[in-house]
């Protein structure tokens, strides 16, 4: 036993909001073994990388050798699963361990997933398999080195136990950090109890922690469901700008700080189709690509009314406000969305040029002939230095991409940027590696046959995204052909 804690642990959310969690413990590992541990992330938490690496380590990291302040606890959330409600929905096979306060003095929660069965488990059996906390681990790191707000992976531990789906697989525990894990769920779930005064100690909370401007504001909550719409919409254009399909956008899994959450069913589309899902049970294409911004307005105009009670004293003034921010969304995510659009194709932000709908015009040419919105995006750098053919190859008839590109080159003639420096900072912006789905589908496979060298070498590629490296060909390519045709994801695995 180190003499020095690995973690010292806060517990705000038990401490403020009784009544939106159950205690609870870990379930007991039979062989734990640390199969992925981010040693940047465990530093910038202000533990020692190579003392979590450690029997001691992996029981915390487990939970289950806790230090004596830790106060485990199953978060209770309610939420809208594809449509429709379930007021008891909760960390079913998780646990928030507690607070952490980084390095740059941020409050940060510390979770497990696959820590075995709590009181909301319903059905489940509170497990997880190595596989898809491989893929949270794999699909959360990418999406941070992209720059887009997300839970991090802290580790994974092999559990040394059996988890029976359709067939046996490994066990395992993700331990996820997160700014919170409070969700519009937890809002439902609040304002579900009739409980006034929690609802307003849970929206004081969220405002505290993530969007304390809204705090001197007029109407604080009125300005909290401003931040919240804010940072979900600058979050969801992000998604379309990297061709990510989270799978399944239930209000339980929209978080209160604009960060991602819950990579169960995500996927990352191959060749570009709006109507891309990849969720085996997501028969009707709710979630699917094209739908998801105006999905995260159905989610958040759920938790606009769980706010009513606390925005106006009579119920029409609050609906009128609340509606009023609400029409704010549609603006936002455009400005969001067209900002980084215009950053993909090398225009400078704002607009001292009209691309004339560049952008846009491009998605469009790239969904007719489906070509793989990562490939094609990443090839405009060098037909800006004067090479259109790695573009020019991704489509099967090239004439309508000639056309675009005379539009796209005549903006650079009429503009002072430098096509050479508008090259570079494309590839800033263009990943020339994403977690595709056949190599993810490799990488896990291995995983869970024991073999982590392809997941490793996935994991370096996807967390330096725009470096292009000799040696990873395989892993910018597209996938093989008819391999995205019958490509499936899965939640609760
Ligand atoms: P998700 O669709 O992953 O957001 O999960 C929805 C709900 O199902 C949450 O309340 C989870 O905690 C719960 N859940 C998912 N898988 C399991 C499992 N294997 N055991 C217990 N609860 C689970
Ligand atoms: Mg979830
Ligand atoms: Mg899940």
């Amino acid at each position: 036993v180190s003499a020095r804690p690995l973690f010292t642990f806060d517990d705000s959310f038990v401490r403020e909001l009784e009544g939106l969690y159950l205690p609870w413990q870990a379930a007991e590992a039979s062989a734990p073994r640390l199969l992925a541990l981010n040693a940047a992330l465990a530093r910038e938490l202000g533990a020692d990388p190579a003392a979590l690496d450690t029997p001691g380590g992996v029981g915390l990291l487990t939970g289950t050798a806790l230090p004596e302040e830790a106060t485990p606890v199953a978060q209770a959330y309610a939420g809208h699963q594809f449509g429709g409600y379930s007021p008891r929905l909760g960390d079913g096979r998780a646990l928030l361990l507690g607070e952490l306060i980084d390095a740059e003095g941020r409050r940060r929660d510390l979770h497990l997933k696959g820590s075995g069965r709590t009181p909301f488990a319903r059905g489940g059996d509170g497990r997880a398999a190595v596989g898809p906390m491989l893929r949270e681990y794999l699909v959360s790191e990418a999406m941070h080195a992209l720059g887009i707000p997300t839970t991090r992976s802290l580790a994974v531990v092999a559990t040394g136990d059996t988890v029976v789906r359709e067939t046996l697989l490994p066990g395992a525990v993700l331990a996820r950090v997160a700014a919170s894990h409070l969700r519009v769920g937890t809002f439902q779930y609040a304002a579900a109890t009739g409980d006034d005064a929690l609802l307003r100690r849970l929206a004081d909370y969220a405002i505290a922690r993530h969007h304390p401007h809204a705090a001197t504001a007029e109407n604080p909550y009125l300005a909290f469901l401003a931040a919240v719409v804010e940072a979900q919409a600058a979050l969801i254009a992000r998604w379309m700008l990297v061709g990510f399909v989270h799978g399944v956008m239930n209000t339980d899994n929209m978080t209160i700080s604009g960060e991602t959450i819950d990579y169960g069913p995500c996927a990352f589309v191959d060749g570009l189709d709006r109507a891309t899902v990849f969720s085996s049970i997501d028969h009707g294409g709710r979630y699917a690509y094209g739908n998801q911004p105006q999905i995260a307005l159905w989610n958040l105009t759920r938790l606009a009314e769980t706010l009513l009670r606390l925005l106006a004293d009579e119920p029409e003034p609050a609906r009128e406000a609340a509606t009023a921010v609400l029409e704010t969304y549609g603006t936002r995510y455009h400005a969001h969305f067209e900002r980084g659009l215009r950053a993909k194709i090398g225009l400078p932000p704002d607009g001292e040029l009209d691309d004339e709908g560049l952008g846009e015009d491009l998605i469009g040419l790239m969904e007719e002939q489906r070509v793989d919105f990562t490939a094609t995006f990443r090839a405009l750098s060098a037909a800006a230095r004067g090479d259109a053919e790695p573009a020019r190859a991704q489509f099967l008839d090239a004439a309508p991409l000639d056309a675009w590109l005379a539009r796209w080159q005549a903006q650079f003639g009429w503009s002072s940027c430098d096509p050479h420096e508008a090259a570079a900072a494309m590839d800033r912006v263009n990943p020339v590696y994403i977690p595709r789905n056949h190599l993810v589908e490799e990488a896990l496979s291995a995983a869970t046959a024991g073999e982590l060298e392809p997941f490793e070498r996935l994991l370096g590629a996807v967390t330096q995204p725009f470096d292009e490296r000799p040696g990873l060909e395989r892993h910018a390519a597209p996938a093989p052909p008819g391999f995205g045709d019958s490509f499936q994801t899965f939640c609760g695995t």
